[in-house]
């Protein structure tokens, strides 16, 4: 079982085997949980539901950071009465794609549980924070990576969650049916920076859990590469480890130059 790492009192994150998956879990009222992009696999999701029981909490609310398959699977183990936010844009995306994300998941996580696929529930319209009864959560939302996404700040535990930006192992991954996907990303970056003087420990959605100091290196390192993919480069990123990666990074910097020059 992957079981759940603190990170602060109230901040809990398990990290999954596929693609260095996190799930980040806030503790809020009478052992009431927010579960923020629960994992993979059934048996990933099933493991949660274990370790959340093991502790004597339960999940009362999720959020999906963005509307890719892999971060809006839910399992009954987590409980069906739960609501499972996401920015409004993320909602409209989700649903949009369903079908296709539904196939990609059944690709990779044969079990997936289809019925609970990406029912998600939009925030407010106003929603900047998240509505549970729990330490305050806000939403940060931008258009780096996918439509709708969001990062997390758990305020009070000085925790960002940063969804699919702000890894250790991938570079930033461009949503590529944008208008702007570089300024996009730009805009997302000067924000998450806007935020790093509160930061004490950022955690992405993929990779490892960092501190205050690896937030601005991770920052740097991703506006660094931004540039490079601009000037049609980047082959060099250390975070160039696996065959998928090197192929999405070749596939955006293709793309780029397409409609840079
Ligand atoms: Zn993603």
């Amino acid at each position: 079982m992957a079981g759940l790492a603190e990170v602060t009192g109230d901040v809990l994150v398990a990290t999954h085997a596929f693609c260095i998956s996190t799930t980040t879990v806030v503790i809020g009222a009478e052992g009431g949980c927010l579960v923020v992009d629960p994992g993979v696999t059934p048996a990933e999701l099933s493991d949660l539901a274990a370790a959340l029981a093991s502790r004597r909490l339960h999940a009362v609310a999720g959020f999906a950071t963005h509307p890719h398959w892999d971060h809006v699977l839910w399992s009954r183990s987590l409980g069906d009465d739960v609501p499972r936010f996401a920015t409004a844009a993320c909602v409209a995306a989700s649903a949009a794609g369903r079908d296709r994300d539904l196939a990609e998941a059944l690709v990779e996580a044969p079990e997936t549980d289809g019925d609970r696929f990406a029912r998600l529930a939009a925030l407010p319209r106003d929603g900047v924070v998240v509505p549970w009864r729990g330490p305050r959560v806000d939403v940060v939302e931008h258009r780096a990576h996918a439509r709708g996404h969001a990062a997390l700040v758990v305020g009070g535990a000085g925790v960002l969650v940063a969804g699919d930006l702000c890894s250790d192992v991938e570079v930033p991954l461009l949503d590529l049916d944008a208008a702007d996907p570089l300024g996009d990303y730009h805009h997302a970056l000067d924000l998450l920076d806007s935020l790093a003087g509160d930061v004490r420990y950022v955690v992405p959605g993929h990779g490892h859990v960092g501190d205050g100091a690896e937030l601005r290196r991770r920052l740097a390192a991703d506006r660094r590469y931004l540039d490079e993919l601009a000037a049609g480069r980047g082959d060099d990123d250390p975070r160039l480890t696996q065959g998928w990666l090197v192929r999405d990074h070749r596939a955006q910097r293709a793309a780029l130059s397409k409609t840079i020059r």
